[in-house]
């Protein structure tokens, strides 16, 4: 009956089998982030994280990922 069968790859909370490597809310997270960043380029992580409300902890997370995100940030 479907189930979690895996862990998201950012915040590792138990998810549902999926396409993609991330729970839903982190798949949602990562486009509000990666929307900012095509308005916004240049940004540092922590200007993203107080605009999105994003915790800085998983935006770095995200950009360690390398996963879809614009972010050369380092
Ligand atoms: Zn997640």
């Amino acid at each position: 009956m479907g189930g979690i069968v895996r862990n998201c790859r950012l915040c590792k909370e138990p998810m549902e089998s999926s396409p993609f490597i991330m729970c839903p809310t982190c798949l949602r997270d990562s486009e509000l982030i990666r929307s900012f960043v095509q308005k916004t380029p240049h940004v540092t992580l922590e200007e993203i994280s107080e605009s999105t409300n994003i915790s800085l902890e998983k935006i770095e997370n995200m950009a360690t990922l390398g996963q879809k995100l614009p972010l050369n940030l380092k």
